[in-house]
């Protein structure tokens, strides 16, 4: 379907995969990873085998679908896909593994929620590319061996630190996401714009980079938002002005932050005196889930250091107390 189909159908899942980089040459930034994914990559194809399985972590929407993606399309095989949560089963995961070709690339998103024994079937399946299927139940259960065709797992998780040991082992490549720099989220601006069709000017782009959180998907999201409010608003040019004021109505400040960043920092100075508190507590607070507040605000918070995570709960910094434009507490005597 075309991106302007998508767009008309407010279908947000279509467009962001239209606006996904199709090789590793049009990823922006994430150098790194980039180059030695890429020499993974060769290597395999020289040897003409599968690669090595792949773990790629990092906060939500700094492309770890879109690597599994290009794994895929860089080795001119077919992708998987498939999630932790999706698999509540060892057998939904033999399911899977059974109907694999050689060489195909599997991507199991949110890896860290595989229930245990379908986790457990994964590690065998990895090593050995074969995995023991049981059938029946008790004492008269039998495990019946099956082999699978040599495959590549493209693992996705927030939380690399989640993963159990052994798994995180049977990865021969691991790869962290990093948040992007504003210049790089300028490219992805500039990028997505030329394939929606939107008029923009450089200060306008800079404004919508430097205000998403250090996030592609968040950058493309607010690229639309703001198109949406040059055309309502304005002569439809994206231009600073414009990026400032649409940016201030949805309610995105200076440094990025949404409302549920402001809120956990909210609740965190307000109505727990800047912490320590426990996570779920401040999930509680903010009406939102552990995960949501853990996986999503959180990285970005600790990372621009309003939060910090300590053994004893969360605590907000002074920069937490200015940025809410309140007066930082003394320090406790020591
Ligand atoms: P994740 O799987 O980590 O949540 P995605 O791969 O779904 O993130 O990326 C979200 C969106 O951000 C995609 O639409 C993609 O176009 C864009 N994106 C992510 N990384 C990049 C990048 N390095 N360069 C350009 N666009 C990117």
């Amino acid at each position: 379907r075309s991106l302007t189909a998508a767009e008309a159908e407010g279908d947000e899942r279509a467009v962001e995969a239209a606006l996904r980089p199709r090789t590793l040459d049009e990823v922006v930034g994430q150098v790194r990873v980039r180059d030695q994914l890429g020499l993974v990559l060769e290597a395999a194809r020289r040897r003409g085998r599968a690669p090595d399985h792949v773990l790629l972590s990092g906060p939500p929407g700094l492309g770890k679908t879109t690597l599994a993606m290009i794994i895929a399309t860089e080795m001119s095989t077919p992708l998987r896909l498939t999630s932790g949560p999706a698999i509540t089963h060892a057998g939904d995961l033999a399911a899977i593994l059974s109907g694999m070709n050689e060489g195909d690339v599997l991507f199991v998103d949110e890896i860290h929620r595989m229930s245990r024994p379908a986790e457990e079937m994964l590690y065998m399946a990895m090593e050995d590319f074969r995995v023991d299927v049981v059938i029946g139940k008790g004492p008269g259960a039998t495990a019946i061996p099956l082999e699978i065709p040599p495959f590549t797992l493209v693992g996705a998780t927030t939380r690399a630190g989640l993963l159990p040991g052994p798994l995180r082992d049977r990865f021969g490549f691991t790869a962290h996401l990093e948040y992007y720099e504003p210049h790089e989220l300028d490219l992805i601006v500039h990028r997505s714009a030329a394939l929606l069709g939107v008029d923009v000017v450089d200060d306008g782009t800079a404004e919508i980079a430097s205000r998403s959180r250090g996030t592609p998907r968040i950058a493309n999201r607010l690229l639309r938002r703001v198109r949406d409010y040059a055309q309502v608003r304005a002569d439809g040019v994206v231009t600073l002005a414009v990026a400032h004021a649409a940016l201030e109505m949805y309610e995105v400040d200076q440094l990025g932050l949404d409302r549920l960043d402001r809120a956990v920092l909210d609740a965190l100075c307000r109505r727990f005196g800047g912490g320590p508190v426990g996570i779920s507590t401040l999930a509680v607070a903010v009406g939102e889930e552990r995960e949501t507040v853990e996986e999503v605000a959180e990285p970005f918070l600790v990372r621009n250091g309003f939060l910090a995570r300590t053994p004893r709960g969360r605590v907000a910094t002074p920069a937490a107390w200015e940025h809410l434009g309140l007066t930082v507490p003394p320090a406790p005597a020591p």
